[in-house]
Parts: C-alpha cells; sequence; structure tokens
C-alpha cells in the first residue's frame, strides 16, 4: 500500500469510534445482540421543527449549491445562538463558516493554520481525530497528559513543560470528548492566558457545551474579553446537542483572515454544507420548540450520567472513572478490575463487546488503561448494557483473583 499511496497519509488509521460503531451495526444487522455504547451520538430524533424545515426547504427548492460559507440565516441563527450563551456577546456573522459536521471545522481550522514543523498541543486522553487531522496537516501533535486527580484535566504548568518555540496551537475540548471533564471558567481564563501570552492559537472545541449538568452552558471562551479571542478558532455544531448527528452541520467562529481562509479551503473541496440541511440548522439554533427539545435531552442525559456514576459506584467500587460534567461519555479504567493482572482497554472491549456491549478502547484516545462508554443510549439499552458489563468485571475479578 505505501508504494501506492501518497506520504499525506504516512501517519493515517481509520476513525476507530467510527469503525467500532460500524463493526457493530454490522453485527447487529447479522441478528447479534450487542448495545451500542461505542460512538457518541444521541438516541434521540432530530426536534421536529427542525426536521420539518429540511423537508420545507427542499420543497421550496433550496437543493442548489448553497453560498460556500453558509447560508445567512443559518450563521446569524448561530451568531443569535452563541450570543444568547454568552451574556449578549456581539458575534460578527461573517466571521462564521459553516461546514459538513464540526469535524470538517476542525480540519479547515487546522489545515489553515498549521503546517509543516508546527506542533499542536493535545491534551490526552483525546478525541481520536484530532492526532490524525494534525498530522494531515504534516504538523506535529504533542500529547499533553491530563491529571489522573483532576478529571484527567490539563492545567497551565502541564501545557509549559511541552512548549517550545515550535508549538502554535493548542486543541482545546470542553466539555471533554473521551472524559466528560469540564474546565471551570477560570481554569478556559487562565489556559485562554497563556496562549494569549505565548502565541498559540487555540481551537476550542465547544461541540458539547449545551450538554452540561451545571447551571446554563458550559464556561466558553467566548465567556471572556476580546484579548483573549484574537487567536481562537471556536468550533461548534448541531450534532450533539440538537441531536443533528446524520445533517451533519459544523460551525467555525474564527479572527476574519482565518475564516476567509477556512472559506476558500472549503470552495475548494465541498463547496458548503449540505444546502437543506443548513435550513434545517438555521432553525434548530433559535426555535422555541426545539429549544425546549434540547432541554429534555440534556436533562435526560444528566438523569443517565447520575445513573451511570451511582451504579459504578455501588456495583464496581473499585474501578475509577472520570465523574462527568458534561457530554454523553463515562470513562473508567480498567487495569485494576483483573487484580493482579494487568487489563488493557481493547482487551477489556473485546471482552466486553463479547457479552453484547459496544464500548471503545481507550488506546483510541491515547491511554489504553481507559474504556470509554456513550451513556447517549435509551435507558432500557443503558441497563442491559451495565447488567452486562458489571457480569463481566465481576467474573474478570473473581478470575484473577
Ligand atoms: N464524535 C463522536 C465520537 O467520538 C462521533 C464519531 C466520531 O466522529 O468520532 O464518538
Amino acid at each position: 500500500m505505501s508504494e501506492i499511496l501518497s506520504s499525506n497519509l504516512t501517519y493515517l488509521k481509520p476513525s476507530e469510534t467510527v469503525a467500532i460503531s460500524a463493526e457493530t451495526k454490522r453485527r447487529q444487522a447479522l441478528g447479534e445482540d450487542i448495545v451500542d455504547l461505542s460512538v457518541g451520538e444521541p438516541d434521540f430524533d432530530t426536534p421536529k421543527a427542525a426536521a420539518e424545515a429540511g423537508i420545507a426547504a427542499i420543497q421550496k427548492g433550496y437543493t442548489r449549491y448553497p453560498p460556500n460559507i453558509g447560508i445567512p440565516e443559518l450563521r446569524a441563527a448561530v451568531a443569535r445562538n452563541l450570543s444568547l450563551m454568552s451574556g449578549g456577546r456581539a458575534l460578527n456573522p461573517d466571521q462564521i463558516v459553516i461546514s459538513s459536521g464540526s469535524k470538517q471545522s476542525i480540519f479547515n481550522a487546522c489545515f489553515s493554520l498549521f503546517g509543516p514543523k508546527d506542533k499542536v498541543l493535545i491534551p490526552s486522553p483525546a478525541w481520536v481525530s484530532y492526532p490524525q487531522i494534525v498530522h494531515l496537516c504534516r504538523a506535529e501533535p504533542v500529547a499533553v497528559p491530563g491529571d489522573p486527580e483532576w478529571g484527567l484535566k490539563v492545567s497551565v504548568k502541564d501545557l509549559e513543560r511541552k512548549y517550545d518555540k515550535l508549538v502554535k496551537g493548542l486543541i482545546l475540548c470542553s466539555p471533554c470528548n473521551p472524559t466528560g471533564a469540564t474546565y471551570t471558567a477560570t481554569e478556559i481564563k487562565a489556559i485562554a492566558g497563556w496562549a494569549r501570552d505565548h502565541g498559540v492559537w487555540i481551537i476550542a472545541d465547544e461541540i458539547y457545551r449545551r450538554i452540561y449538568y451545571g447551571n446554563g452552558p458550559a464556561p466558553s471562551l467566548l465567556d471572556l474579553p476580546d484579548e483573549y479571542l484574537e487567536k481562537v478558532v471556536l468550533i461548534y455544531g448541531a450534532a450533539k446537542a440538537y441531536a443533528m448527528t446524520g445533517w451533519r452541520i459544523g460551525v467555525a467562529y474564527a479572527p476574519m483572515p482565518v475564516a476567509k481562509a477556512m472559506a476558500a479551503l472549503q470552495s475548494q473541496t465541498t463547496t458548503g454544507a449540505n444546502h437543506p440541511a443548513q435550513w434545517a440548522a438555521a432553525t434548530a439554533f433559535v426555535d422555541e420548540a426545539v429549544e425546549r427539545d434540547v432541554q429534555k435531552m440534556v436533562a435526560a442525559f444528566h438523569l443517565r450520567r447520575d445513573r451511570v456514576v451511582e451504579r459504578f459506584r455501588q456495583e464496581a467500587p473499585g474501578v475509577e472513572f472520570v465523574e462527568p460534567t458534561g457530554a454523553f461519555y463515562f470513562f473508567f479504567r480498567v487495569d485494576g478490575v483483573t487484580p493482579g493482572h494487568d487489563c488493557t482497554g481493547t482487551v477489556f472491549c473485546e471482552q466486553v463487546m463479547a457479552a453484547g456491549v459496544a464500548m471503545v478502547p481507550g488506546a483510541a484516545f491515547g491511554d489504553d488503561h481507559w474504556v470509554r462508554m456513550s451513556y447517549a443510549a435509551s435507558d432500557k439499552d443503558l441497563d442491559t448494557a451495565l447488567e452486562r458489563l458489571f457480569g463481566l468485571i465481576r467474573r474478570l475479578g473473581a478470575r484473577a483473583a
């Protein structure tokens, strides 16, 4: 293969989250009884008003090329949505670029900013695609290990330890995929101040901002004064909180020269995001009935989070985990489930798959002591999965003892 393919792909591996979910669907189609807690995808339907806006857009003939940067209605809706979450801060819609999912928004941002010899700091564990995207830019991803005592988050000290003059960027995900940990307003300010003082760009992945178990939306870079935002690209989108994963609508809010570069880049690649889906998202971001649906979905994720945490405490008391404050992931440590014989996340996930539950090994996120479980699944599926999971943990513990 290496003789055929270009050196652009030297480091490329397929996304593990996407691969595990595809494999699970394949097995389910063959009749296997597997609960899928692998991919981060809400089990809810897209809110009705948003779906209907997409259908109406098709019927009205919005089926031709969209404006490359995104329809003005959607960019205005995003500006309003983000502004409402951030104390009324004014956002210039011209700095908002709509792409085919926030993964493409992150790619566009990284490809526009980073290149050969640049280093990009990535707090670890990290979502599978960040290091891959940085490699595709021919830049170097540098993992910054998070502190296990602190929800696997990083501090300014951790960043400083990995910093050198080649560092041009930092990808910060909060609420975090895969851990569910959320940086506080104070922590965000400290990191943003550190980045500003070092001239480091922040790609702030806030796709899970609405799915937060504190008050209101999670703390954001957008809560900071302008002086902190000169080198920030904020990533947002419709997929997670609005249950619109398949519509593929991602959002970036970037300083004007970067927004222009990102738009030019996608004018040469995708010619903009799916046109009817943009109309659906334009409704999603501002419609009051959709907002009520979002609040209900977040409340349901909150209850599931509480149940998972509670049941782990009761039924797997020795298992360490990050207590999630946002997103819909539960990240737990598996090297201790076989006392005296370390178990890896990869081995654990093979065994839990055999027991009928799909999860993602920590190796996919940079640390195979852990396993990620998505609790964006129905209560019934979640209960079945937890029974199978705790059964396996008990068996592994008994076998090792
Ligand atoms: N972001 C989700 C996850 O981590 C969706 C799949 C993907 O694109 O990675 O599961």
